[in-house]
């Protein structure tokens, strides 16, 4: 295997330290460490899966982490109420949707409601738009801040290079290709209607894949040297979790590559503690 292969968990780990130590900074100069509101709505098991995963790992670095489970007919304006009295909680620094909402809920209306300056997952509109900007007063999504910082640990050039996206989702691709281009990359987002994926892939130096189909970005197409980025993590048929890119095959081209699991997973969570902590501290400056 020529590749190296990416460390999301090492690379997750620094990250996590460096926000503990954040926390107890400061803890110490406003006498209560940053609060973290998580709210899920229903019994979806996977969302209460990440979201006990989330609260561990706020509590691990010293957050002061909340959950506020609500049932799966709680309704939009019962939603709606939840987040406006956390956007009113002083102690309250950022705030957590899980998501995907069950059906019936106003998705747009939750997210379009939290306080932007609490708005850890980066959806809000406002935040969008500072993102597009370039603004330095902004939260932005913790998947792809998390895949910026190991493309930077991997050592991997994004100046003058062309990067591709494979998704153009609110959550991933969009935010991503908005980070890679303000990085200096030149930028090409791959969707479902992309006329010829392969020659897209083959062309680029740096490939960030978020589509959700296991195997789609094959070994053959990665360029010499490349750095691959899987976000996919889709179940199989074999009850494994699995990325989109076929990593034995790719891994043989590569420069570098993050494995599923272990790679973009845990710089996800180690990111939405980073956004944490800066909201509060974004809030108190
Ligand atoms: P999504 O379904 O909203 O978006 C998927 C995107 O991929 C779409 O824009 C679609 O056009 C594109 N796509 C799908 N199939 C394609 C194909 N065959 N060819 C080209 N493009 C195709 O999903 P999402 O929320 O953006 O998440 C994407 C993937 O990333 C999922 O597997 C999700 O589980 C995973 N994910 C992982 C993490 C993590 O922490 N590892 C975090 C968020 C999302």
């Amino acid at each position: 295997m020529a590749a190296r292969i990416i460390d999301g968990k090492a690379i997750a780990a620094t990250v996590r330290g460096e926000v503990a130590e954040g926390v107890r900074a400061f803890a110490a100069a406003h006498g209560r460490p940053p609060g973290l509101a998580l709210v899920r709505v229903g019994d979806d098991e996977a969302s209460a899966w990440y979201v006990r995963s989330k609260h561990k790992a706020a509590t691990e670095v010293g957050l002061r982490a909340e959950e506020h489970a609500l049932p799966a007919g709680a309704g939009t304006e019962v939603v709606l109420a939840l987040v406006e009295r956390l956007n009113a909680d002083d102690a309250t620094d950022g705030i957590l949707v899980q998501l995907p909402l069950p059906s019936g809920i106003d998705e747009r209306r939750i997210l379009e409601a939290i306080d932007p300056a609490k708005d850890v997952d980066g959806l809000h509109p406002i935040n969008l738009g500072k993102l597009v900007e370039n603004r330095p007063d902004r939260l932005t999504a913790p998947t792809p801040m998390g895949v910026m910082r190991l493309i930077r640990e991997a050592g991997c050039d994004l100046r003058g290079r062309k990067a591709v996206v494979i998704g153009r989702s609110a959550l991933v691709g969009k935010p991503m290709a908005l980070l890679l281009l303000h990085a200096d990359a030149t930028v090409t987002v791959c969707h479902t209607r992309t006329a010829d994926l392969a020659a897209e892939v083959r062309a680029a130096d740096v490939v960030v894949s978020a589509a959700g189909s296991i195997g789609l970005v094959r070994g053959a197409w990665i360029k010499p040297g490349a750095c691959v980025i899987d976000v996919g993590l889709t179940r199989g048929p074999d009850g494994k979790l699995h990325g989109d890119v076929e990593f034995a095959a790719a891994a043989e081209r590569a420069g570098a590559i993050t494995p599923v699991p272990g790679g973009v997973g845990p710089m996800t969570i180690a990111a939405l503690l980073e956004n944490a902590l800066r909201a509060a501290r974004m809030r108190r400056s």
